[in-house]
């Protein structure tokens, strides 16, 4: 770790001129690890500082377009224009899944194959008029980008044209395939993504989430996997008055649901599983036939994933048994245990360190205290040092959230950058995650973000044994501490339909809101929010 912190500090002495000035005052070959020359990475800054701009429009864009999961068709007809308009061969509907995409572009011949990628699904009810402190749903009961996903793309576009530049103008051969995370708030695509090929012939994968930070780490992260299931009962209807003649599927969903919570005691403290209930019955007075309950089962490793996984579907037929009803169920998202890769943690750290933190603006500090303040969250400042680098967690994990980037981090050498787009104390999964999203706090991060990415993106290119370094670390370390065990079957499919009913209603209440960049310099302007709020 020492032998770490050192090779950081010659690294930020050499790079920190590389970002805003435009000259570099320090020795250019000081890194102890091979990099892309200093001059090419400060010519990938300033042509995602050139792009400030289009990354406005699209964290905006994407923002008002308000998209769940499985229904982005908005969002990927506009990144698509913007990357096909730049020279990207644009393939839609991978892996059967309508909505995902991707977007690749190759200058010479050979070179490596690095994938990019962001997740742009929203979450349904967490509506919110942009850069308001008060939770106020833009359009009551629509979906919203409550924790941020609109901000990733947006990045990535940005890196992948700031190196695009630079390989033309150094030649410098590779190709870049562009992916966007469809329905990562349901972990429900990146595992068929893998199982259908499309990261077969990729070399590296880069991803990005927003945060309250810029960070990122290796190893094992701390969190959990998970499977994604609905348990669908069958039972026989009859009068409610007259219930001996029929066998309700909902009392089945209620023993399932008592029987988990008591055998929750007994599972291991890294578990979390939580349920809805997705279909109950029509009115009273009719013995349900039919009734669904929809669980998140999450654990630390693939084998305790599993398992927990069996535990439900035994739990499921005990309730079939003690109601005569009968039960299916259907897997509808897996997301593997996280493994980001050593190597490319550390190559990606260096340039996030010479890229370093936005600089907040008074109006940006006054805007996250009075988001703060005004829904109780404890007030802290936006971040203004890079986070370390995160090592792998040793002993104890408590578990907890999940991403299906664990999926193909499993498959090619992946890391996670997590960028500062959004403020801190904020709710996950939560409304109050949506209200800087589409604010210069958004746009700043994702700049900061796409900056790093560029540069860890020609240190790729240019130096083949960062890429040999990165699939010997996952051959050796990761792949040594478990292997790919999902629980997908050949004949599990995406679940495409989550989200169709919910869109084909609010679609045409969203659209009068999409963003006019034509129109307007931003969201705020056009939705005609003060930035920042007026008393803050
Ligand atoms: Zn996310």
């Amino acid at each position: 770790m020492k032998r770490l912190l050192q090779r950081h500090l010659l690294a930020v002495t050499a790079l920190t001129a590389v970002t805003l000035a435009g000259t570099v005052s320090g020795p250019l070959a000081t890194t102890a690890h091979a990099a892309a020359p200093v001059a090419m990475k400060r010519e990938a800054s300033a042509g995602v500082d050139s792009r400030a701009k289009l990354v406005q429009e699209m964290v905006d864009s994407i923002y008002s377009f308000a998209e769940p999961g499985f229904q982005e068709f908005k969002t990927q007809e506009y990144i698509t224009t913007i990357l096909e308009q730049q020279g990207f061969t644009i393939e839609k509907g991978v892996a059967g899944i309508p909505s995902a995409w991707t977007a690749t572009w190759t200058h010479g011949s050979g070179g490596p194959k690095i994938a990019l990628g962001s997740d742009v699904d929203g979450l349904l009810g967490l509506s919110q008029v942009p850069g308001s402190p008060e939770l106020k749903p833009q359009v009551e009961g629509a979906p919203g980008h409550g924790e941020g996903h609109n901000s990733g793309m947006p990045l990535i576009v940005a890196a992948a044209l700031a190196t695009k530049d630079v390989m033309q103008k150094h030649n410098i051969s590779g190709t870049l395939m562009i992916w966007p995370g469809i329905a990562e708030e349901l972990l429900a695509t990146k595992a068929f993504f893998v199982r259908e090929g499309l990261f077969d012939d990729v070399d590296a994968c880069i991803f990005t989430h927003v945060g309250s930070n810029f960070s990122t780490g290796y190893g094992d992260g701390g969190g959990n996997g998970m499977v994604s299931v609905e348990y669908t009962f069958h039972g026989q209807t009859s009068h409610g008055a007259s219930p001996w003649m029929g066998r309700s599927a909902l009392d089945a969903v209620e023993i399932m649901n008592t029987a988990w919570n008591f055998r929750r005691e007994h599972l291991y403290p890294t578990q979390r599983s939580h349920y809805v209930i997705t279909q109950g019955g029509g009115q009273p007075n009719i013995v349900p036939d039919v009734a669904s309950v929809w669980y998140y089962f999450r654990e630390r490793e693939f084998d305790s994933i599993r398992s927990l996984y069996e535990t439900g579907n035994r739990i499921s037929q005990a309730a079939a048994l003690a109601t005569d009803t009968t039960v299916e169920s259907r897997i509808l998202g897996y997301a593997a245990p996280q493994h980001g890769n050593r190597p490319m943690a550390e190559a990606a750290q260096l340039n996030m360190e010479a890229v370093g933190m936005p600089q907040w603006s008074d109006a940006d500090r006054a805007f996250a205290r009075a988001a703060q303040a005004a829904n109780n969250r404890p007030i802290a400042p936006l971040a203004t040092e890079v986070s370390p680098l995160r090592p792998p967690n040793t002993g104890a994990s408590l578990g907890g959230g999940s991403d299906d980037i664990g999926d193909i981090m499993w498959k090619v050498p992946t890391i996670t950058i997590r960028f500062p787009s959004n403020i801190p104390s904020m709710i996950g999964h939560h409304t109050t995650s949506a209200i800087a999203m589409a604010t210069p706090i958004a746009h700043k991060g994702a700049v900061a973000g796409a900056k790093a990415v560029s540069m860890t993106v020609l240190d790729l290119l240019t130096t083949p044994k960062l890429v040999t370094d990165a699939k010997k670390y996952q051959q050796e370390v990761q792949f040594a501490e478990g292997s790919y065990d999902p629980v997908l079957t050949p004949e599990t499919q995406p679940a495409i339909h989550l989200n169709t009913e919910v869109m084909e209603r609010l679609r045409p209440k969203i659209e009068p809101f999409y963003y006019d960049p034509s129109k307007y310099a931003s969201y705020l302007e056009q939705m005609g929010v003060a930035y920042p709020p007026a008393g803050s």
